[in-house]
């Protein structure tokens, strides 16, 4: 399948379980077959991530107000039209298979703009909990192997100086 934006060859690239095929190292677009973009705007949906960091190259330089042609149907023109409520991120949709052409960048724009203020705060909030939680949980399994070599040392005293443990009783 070639890139409807620059005419390179698209690559066939999997997000959860849903493929798609991207403008990798080309203009950094992406092609949804139907449903598909649906699935992966929900920014919830965290199998879309892996899309949002394509590598673009710089050289190629795409015009973002042409028409494009559908790169799956022959001859078929797109159609721009917004893609969120609050209008502010335009894809192009194929009239005849449902596909949805998205340039560089699109896919990262409706996910965010589809979270509310309080969401986005909210995702930004666990983003950093999840990165502090990790922390700590590497630290507390650093903790646990310490507290462990120690156990073992005092389990081997016990067993080397059995009669220092007796009085102690
Ligand atoms: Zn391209
Ligand atoms: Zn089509």
């Amino acid at each position: 399948m070639k890139c409807p934006a620059c005419g390179r060859e698209l690559t066939e690239m999997t997000a959860g379980d849903v493929k798609v095929d991207a403008c990798q190292n080309g203009c950094g677009g992406i092609w949804f077959d139907r449903f598909e973009l649906k699935k992966l705007a929900d920014p919830r949906e965290s199998d879309g991530e892996s899309l949002l960091e394509l590598n673009r190259d710089p050289e190629v330089s795409v015009d973002l107000e042409a028409r494009k042609k559908c790169p799956a149907c022959a001859d078929m023109v797109m159609m721009r039209h917004f893609f969120s409520p609050k209008k502010a991120v335009e894809v192009e949709e194929c009239p005849q298979c449902g596909g949805h052409w998205l340039d560089c960048g699109e896919l990262g724009e409706i996910r965010s703009w589809k979270l509310s203020d309080k969401e986005r705060f909210e995702a930004a909030q666990e983003y950093f909990s999840e990165i502090f939680d990790n922390q700590l949980a590497q630290l507390e399994k650093a903790r646990k192997v310490e507290a462990e070599k120690i156990s073992n040392i005092t389990r081997i005293f016990r067993f080397i100086t059995p009669s220092w443990y007796l009085k102690r009783k």
